[in-house]
């Protein structure tokens, strides 16, 4: 009789996206003016077509596979040797940080990464989770058998959860109490836009760094950091080589979220301990892990974000950045000006809210759906702290942008009088 895995039972049924999936399909089936006027900004996919430069390098790659001198077959597992060089050199050393070829993975999406990054970690660990954030942290340590059942508020037993709050602008400090082995941190963070400025995260170094606690640092929307004065990668902090995994990904920078691309960074020096207390390098253990359960990125793919760091792609890169940007700032002061208490927007695509009138998210949700036929993301679904806020993502077009940010601006304009 084959078991599965009881862990999975514990997730909860109405996942953020199924259910938000649901209700649209039901509005649109009840009221098809609605749906003729819908407008999604729910999932935080990209809507701009690829750079340029990657388009003509998947052309020329696809052209390689054609002719038996240049066909490839497997790839090395952890990624080609010119595109672990062209991330070390381009998004690390010309910044001044120390971060070796070698030290990057490559993958197929930071999704997976931030989820198969528990094969090499112990079950023992004790696990903390920011909140609000990117639910994949959580769900994936549910599946790992690291939790007991979900409180009716959805909180796990078993994790430690980061607030995020007003107060904190939505960045948490460190806990003051209570032992953690791991913890995750997403900045510029998903949902809230919010970035740990350089003292705040040297202060989650320093914490690191003296209780020993492994840092997972997801930075998969770093690319849309404005401010120079914010820190765009954890190695910016002196000592995080020694306590901290960086995750990067060119689904939100480069526009490949159906294209498939990230990368991983394990610095060298980064240990945990064995079961007899020995301390042993991470990055050899993620090595085996990646060449065991993974056979590569495709060629063309990798050929592809190499092109993202020629003069042209850069510049591409930048103006797409530049395009979500733009619409973040649109729908930052449409919610501002309504009145609402609003983060992000500034150095990230997500703009973050409090919904009104004390509705929670789940109830301002369905009124933006059915009064002003806009798609948004309830902020509970990221977490309990999330109650009461609500994400509007700035992947769109710059006229759905504006459209929303009217609309948004109406309904608030009819619910005040
Ligand atoms: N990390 C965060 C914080 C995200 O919000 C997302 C996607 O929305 C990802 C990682 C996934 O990135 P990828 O497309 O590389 O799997």
């Amino acid at each position: 009789m084959a078991r599965l895995n009881d862990n999975y039972c514990k997730l909860k049924a109405g996942y953020l996206f199924p259910e938000i999936a649901r209700r649209v399909n039901a509005f649109c089936e009840a009221d098809p003016d609605g749906k003729a006027r819908l407008i999604r900004c729910g999932i935080g996919d990209v809507t701009e077509p690829l750079p340029p430069a990657a388009i003509a390098a998947l052309h020329a790659a696809a052209d390689e596979l054609a002719t038996r001198d240049t066909f490839r077959g497997y790839g090395p597992e952890q990624g080609y040797p010119f595109l672990r060089a062209a991330i070390a050199q381009n998004d690390y050393r010309d910044r001044g940080i120390e971060i070796a070829d070698d030290e990057i993975f490559v993958s197929d999406g930071s999704k997976c990464d931030c989820a198969n990054i528990l094969d090499i970690l112990g079950d023992q660990n004790h696990f903390a989770i920011p909140d609000p954030v990117y639910p994949v942290y959580a769900d994936t340590n549910v599946m790992a058998g690291h939790t007991g059942a979900a409180a009716p508020d959805g909180a796990f037993a078993g994790l430690t959860y980061l607030a995020g709050n007003a107060e904190n602008g939505f960045v948490p400090p460190p806990p003051t109490t209570g032992k953690i082995d791991v913890a995750y941190l997403c900045f510029p963070n998903n949902p809230t836009g919010a970035v740990a400025t350089r003292a705040q995260l040297a202060e989650w170094v320093a914490y690191a760094l003296a209780n020993d606690v492994l840092l997972l640092f997801d930075a998969a929307y770093e690319a849309y950091i404005q401010d120079p004065t914010l820190p765009r990668s954890i190695y910016e902090i002196e000592g995080a080589r020694r306590c901290a995994i960086e995750f990067r990904s060119f689904s939100k920078n480069g526009g490949f979220t159906g294209v498939r691309c990230a990368f991983t960074v394990v610095p060298k020096e980064l240990t945990a301990t064995t079961a007899d207390g020995t301390r042993l390098p991470l990055h050899g253990l993620w090595l085996r892990r990646m060449t065991t359960k993974f056979n590569g990125t495709a060629y063309i793919v990798q050929r592809a974000a190499e092109a993202l760091y020629t003069p042209q792609g850069k510049a591409q890169v930048a103006a797409l950045v530049a395009h979500y940007t733009g619409n973040a700032a649109i729908l930052r002061q449409a919610a501002a000006t309504a009145g609402l208490r609003v983060f992000g927007g500034e150095n990230a695509p997500y703009i973050w809210a409090s919904a009104p009138d004390g509705l929670s998210s789940w109830e301002f949700f369905d009124k933006m759906l059915t009064d002003a036929n806009v798609v948004i993301t309830p902020g509970s679904g990221f977490g309990r702290a999330g109650e009461g806020w609500f994400r509007i993502s700035a992947f769109n077009s710059r006229k759905n942008a504006t459209e929303v940010a009217r609309r948004l601006a109406d309904l608030l304009k009819t619910n005040a009088g």
